[in-house]
C-alpha cells in the first residue's frame, strides 16, 4: 500500500476505527510520514493520538419517530437456534452461508414500511407470510410463550 500510495496525491478513507484504534494509529502514522501528498480522513469514536491529528465532532444524525416495537425477547442460544416470530426467522435465514454449506438464502421480501407513515395493525404485515385479517387490524401486544417474549398474532394462535 505504501508502494502504491507514496507518489500519489490520494485521499484514504479509514472508517470505524474505534474497534481497532490502536492498529488504526500505527496504520495512519505510517502512511501520513510514507506518502507526502497523503489525505487521510478518519472515522472513530475516539481519537487515535497520532501527530497532526484534527477532529471534527460529528453529532448523531436525527431520527424521525418511529413505530419501532420490541417483536421478541430470547435467550440468545434459544433465538438462534428456534427462533418464533416470522421476522426474526427471515433475518436468520438472510444471513449469508459464510460456511459455504449451499444453505440458499431467503432474503426479507417487500419494502420497509415508512416510519413517518406505519402499517396499521403488526407493522411487518405488508411482508409477512403469515399475516391474516387480524394482523392488519391489531397490533401485537408481547407475551410471554415458554421462556421468550413475542408479539405475534400467528404464535399467539398457534398457526406457527
Ligand atoms: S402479527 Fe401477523 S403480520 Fe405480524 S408477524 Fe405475526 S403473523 Fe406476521
Amino acid at each position: 500500500m505504501l508502494r502504491y500510495l507514496r507518489p500519489r496525491e490520494a485521499l484514504v478513507v479509514l472508517d470505524n476505527c474505534e474497534h481497532l484504534a490502536p492498529a488504526c494509529a500505527l496504520l495512519a502514522h505510517r502512511l501520513l510520514t510514507g506518502c507526502p501528498r497523503l489525505l487521510l480522513l478518519v472515522t472513530s469514536r475516539e481519537p487515535l493520538g497520532i501527530g497532526g491529528e484534527a477532529q471534527f465532532p460529528v453529532p448523531p444524525l436525527p431520527t424521525p419517530p418511529t413505530d419501532a416495537a420490541m417483536v421478541e425477547l430470547a435467550d440468545k442460544a434459544q433465538l438462534f437456534a428456534r427462533p418464533r416470530h416470522p421476522y426474526t426467522r427471515m433475518l436468520l435465514d438472510a444471513i449469508p452461508d459464510i460456511h459455504m454449506s449451499g444453505r440458499s438464502r431467503t432474503p426479507v421480501q417487500g419494502e420497509v414500511p415508512n416510519p413517518l407513515n406505519p402499517p396499521t395493525g403488526c407493522s411487518f404485515h405488508p411482508r409477512c407470510p403469515h399475516a391474516n385479517a387480524r394482523c392488519k387490524q391489531e397490533r401485537p401486544a408481547l407475551l410471554r410463550f415458554g421462556g421468550a417474549l413475542i408479539a405475534c398474532h400467528a404464535v399467539e394462535e398457534g398457526r406457527i
